[in-house]
């Protein structure tokens, strides 16, 4: 598990999402799950749309992690 907000975009290979199965906004470690958001482990504005390596799919009724 990486550091906190201790990934560049560059390192988590952020990318575009080919698929939106595997894109932030369906990521546990995306906040607020807006268009626009954070990422519990990769700085600076996530875009729902995007993906990276980190990538974890969200359950269902598992709280959002502490941001
Ligand atoms: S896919 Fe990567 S950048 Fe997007 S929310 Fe998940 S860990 Fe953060």
């Amino acid at each position: 598990m990486p550091n906190v907000q201790g990934l560049s975009k560059a390192a988590a290979n952020y990318r575009p999402a080919s698929n939106p199965q595997f894109s932030c906004g369906q990521c546990k470690f995306m906040f607020p799950r807006l268009a626009f958001g954070g990422c519990r482990y990769v700085r600076g504005v996530i875009r729902r749309g995007d993906t990276c390596d980190e990538f974890k799919p969200r359950h269902n009724g598992e709280p959002n992690p502490p941001s």
